[in-house]
């Protein structure tokens, strides 16, 4: 082998589990997508040369203006989740990774009928200054890589989608191990590749989102990754808003008018068609809860 084909191997390596077996998968906006053969995973190559100026542009003050606007349809969503998490959790000392400005935090303390003591965890300095009123002094400053609490603290731990951005996934779901109490739950949530919407759109489906996303998990991945770490896995489903599923259908084929029409007159059957792909774990979003054994 030459130097420069042992170099592009080495590079090529898998960014979870440091296998040199992995090919390409797909390419999204230039960047080279990879799948490792040996953990299964998918990453987006040349990860370390993401800006970090990403973060802050990304979640910028329109992006905050538009979260407070859509702050009822979220906190529904979020209600939803909820009542997933409480199938399997009473209440209890919750922490909330990338909990933005705090909404989830805000859900769980004010309209659960459970009691949760919650707090939150942002890296992102302008999400947490902007945080909602009530909950702003129940966020610290810091990230995944150092959770700034003692060990065996917490009865959940919620992730949702944070774990896709991680640069050290192995190292991540050790602190979260280290936080979670014997029996405490973890809630992960991120998106499927393997949706049905992925499929269609190929590198145009909006959630690939590279360099930003540097992991791109489905849900039987990320059940035997959980599995392998000491969880049980309670429950793990897919799904997707269906607005968000109806705006990628418009995104992917809404060229002109009448092919917009077309759509908004089979809007119904497009539902169904989501609601079907969600029984084949081919949602958007996977959403998974297990506990720490
Ligand atoms: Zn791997």
């Amino acid at each position: 082998m030459s130097t420069t084909n042992f170099n592009n191997k080495y590079m090529n390596k898998c960014i979870y589990c440091s296998s040199i077996s992995t090919v390409f998968f797909i390419k999204v906006n230039s960047w080279n997508i990879r799948k490792c053969l040996n953990c299964s995973v998918l990453y987006t190559e040349g990860e370390g040369k993401k800006d970090k100026k990403i973060n802050l542009d990304t979640y910028d003050y329109s992006y905050i203006k538009g979260y407070k606007h859509r702050k009822n349809e979220l906190q529904k969503r979020f209600l939803s989740l909820l009542n997933h998490i409480e199938k399997n959790k009473n209440g209890g000392r919750l922490l909330d990774i990338g909990c933005g400005l705090g909404l989830f935090m805000e859900t769980a303390m004010k309209k659960s009928s459970y009691n949760w003591d919650v707090h939150g965890l942002e890296i992102n300095k302008r999400l947490l200054d902007n945080a909602f009123n009530d909950i702003k002094k129940r966020i610290k400053s810091g990230n995944i890589e150092n959770i700034p609490f003692g060990s065996n603290y917490f009865d959940c731990v919620t992730c949702f989608d944070v774990l896709e951005h991680s640069k050290s996934l192995k190292h991540n779901l050790d602190e979260i191990s280290r936080v979670l109490k014997k029996d405490g739950i973890l809630v992960i949530q991120s998106p499927n590749y393997k949706s049905l919407m992925a499929m269609i759109s190929k590198e145009k489906w909006s959630w690939w989102s590279p360099p930003d996303h540097i992991f791109h998990f489905s849900s039987s991945f990320m059940i035997n990754l959980l599995k392998a770490k000491w969880y049980e896995v309670l429950e793990a489903f897919t799904y997707e808003p269906p607005k968000e599923f109806l705006l990628d259908v418009k995104r992917r084929f809404a060229r002109n008018l009448v092919q917009k029409i077309v759509i908004r007159l089979i809007q119904p059957l497009l539902l169904t068609i989501e609601r079907i792909a969600w029984f084949f774990n081919r949602g958007g979003l996977l959403f998974i809860v297990v506990k720490k054994i």
